[in-house]
């Protein structure tokens, strides 16, 4: 910090990972944050609340993150929550009908690490291994440039089979990413591959929180305020003024004047808090380039257990992934009551945004029995469907070119946030490194010439060093 006697303030207006990661950054680095958030809680998109139809805390959607998410976890580690992160080595592909695939490392050296149980599996044959291992060591070297191709088109002119494509890629990929193969850019898929299953065993693995995610988050709020800061919530910025040597925030009709402005907020939020005038329009046009993709949770409260899986990956039917709630979430033990809650994830799930909560929980229930015999006999007690219709951007081809860096043509204000230019698609790990990037740009525009919060990757390890 300056050794001037002002303590610099700052304004952060959003309270998801972004806003939170850099808060708690330059908390610790001693300026004077406030942070403005619209609702009454903190996480943004990844928060819990309790649902007024089932009476129950539940998750917007379920988070996960790997191992490789390194900035996430160092966020973790300030705001003192890392101890609530369960970590899995193993993926379970379950087929209709029950058959399962195990996907977990071996001792072989990365990227081979989990080629013994890929040879394995039931649920690809071997024409399909041997496509996907073709395409993987295509991958495995670097991560091919933007070239506009989707990455669908990418996979069949490098010779997937249909299967491989269905129940391989498309599997691992709109989740990850949340969008069709055919709308998902190159560079994406190849750094998600590269991160899970590719770089090393340990960038690969895992992790759930076994606490309900604004308990997760929650945390950070209070880390701001021990260290002098205020976080305000029901805080909505509707509009910013700068000046040479401050910068006036209005929130709820109320003007307060700060040092700098970290602007965390989703990118239509943006556009609509940016001044009308030119120097503002580059950046608006830019923020009109993005579309967004939605993600639809459906919870399912049985009166008996359907599985003794805690989560599994499901094929070749519109639900995707079973998370099984009553078993991850520590307070609610494994048991229920006798009874399993279970959520279902359905990623780009733009075939579900217009049906109704029937159509989708009759459907999900239909499918669940699929795949967990359990669930043919078991009670549906109650159930919920959550859309987040605008979960996260589309990762198309050339959208990387209008993510904007944290600095903006008022020196004085920055950008954070899932969409910002971080490398990395919407995540948990793209928003704290979003965050921490802009941290890291305004306490050096504020004369913190070292100052460093970005945490470094995880190295590759095996014969992946040799493609440092
Ligand atoms: C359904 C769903 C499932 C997901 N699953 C995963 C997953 O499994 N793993 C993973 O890594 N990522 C996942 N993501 C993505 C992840 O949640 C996001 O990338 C990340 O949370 C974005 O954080 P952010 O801070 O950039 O944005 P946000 O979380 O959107 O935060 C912005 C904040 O700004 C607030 N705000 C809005 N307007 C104003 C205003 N005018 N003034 C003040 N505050 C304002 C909002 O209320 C919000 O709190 C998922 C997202 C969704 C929606």
């Amino acid at each position: 910090m300056p050794a001037s006697t002002h303590q610099p303030t700052v304004a952060i207006a959003g309270g998801g990972l972004a806003g939170l990661a850099a808060g708690c950054a330059l908390a610790e680095a001693g300026f004077r944050v406030t942070l403005f958030e619209r609702r009454p809680y903190l996480g943004g998109r990844a928060s819990s609340y309790q649902h007024p139809g089932t009476g129950e805390i539940v998750d917007n959607c379920q988070h996960v993150l790997l191992g490789c998410c390194t900035n996430l976890l160092d966020f973790y580690r300030r705001a003192g929550v890392e101890n609530k992160i369960r970590w899995y080595e193993k993926l379970t592909f379950l087929e209709p009908g029950g058959r399962a695939s195990v996907i977990a490392p071996s001792a072989l050296p990365a990227p081979l690490h989990t080629a013994p149980a890929f040879l394995r599996a039931d649920c690809l044959s071997f024409r399909d291994k041997l496509a996907i291992s073709r395409a993987m060591a295509v991958l495995a070297p670097a991560a091919p440039e933007d070239r506009g191709e989707s990455f669908l088109t990418w996979l069949k002119r490098h010779g997937q089979t249909e299967q491989a494509i269905e129940r391989f890629w498309k599997t691992i990929l709109v989740s990850a990413l949340n969008e069709d193969l055919d709308q998902v850019s190159v560079p994406y898929a190849a750094q998600v591959v590269r991160e899970s299953f590719l770089k090393s065993a340990a960038a690969g693995r895992m992790g759930i929180p076994t606490v309900p995610l604004t308990e997760l988050y929650g945390t950070a709020g209070a880390y701001i305020r021990a260290r002098g800061g205020d976080v305000q919530f029901r805080a909505g910025v509707e509009a910013f003024r700068t000046e040479a040597s401050e910068v006036s925030v209005t929130a709820n009709g109320r003007e307060q004047k700060f040092d700098y402005l970290l602007l965390a907020v989703p990118f239509d939020v943006l556009g609509r808090i940016l001044p009308d005038t030119p120097s503002a329009a580059p950046l608006a046009a830019a923020l009109g380039q993005f579309t967004t993709s939605p993600i639809t949770g459906i919870h399912l409260w049985f009166d008996r257990q359907i599985s003794n899986l805690d989560h599994a990956v499901l094929l070749d039917r519109t639900i995707q992934w079973m998370f099984h709630k009553s078993r991850l979430i520590e307070a609610r033990g494994t048991g229920n009551g006798g009874g399993s809650y279970v959520e279902l994830v359905v990623s780009c799930s733009r075939s579900l945004v217009e049906k109704s909560k029937t159509e989708i929980v009759d459907m999900a229930v239909k499918e669940a029995q699929e795949f967990f015999p359990g669930a043919r006999d078991a009670k549906l007690l109650k159930s919920t469907v959550i859309k987040e219709v605008n979960a996260t951007y589309s990762p198309r081809p050339g959208i990387d070119q209008q993510r904007p860096k944290p600095e903006t043509v008022w020196p004085r204000v920055f950008l954070a946030g899932d969409w910002t230019a971080t490398g990395w698609p919407a995540t948990m790990e793209g928003a704290v490194r979003s965050g921490y990037l802009a941290a890291e740009a305004l306490a050096r525009f504020a004369g913190e010439k070292s100052a460093s919060f970005l945490v470094a990757d995880l190295p590759p390890s095996g014969l992946m060093k040799l493609f440092g």
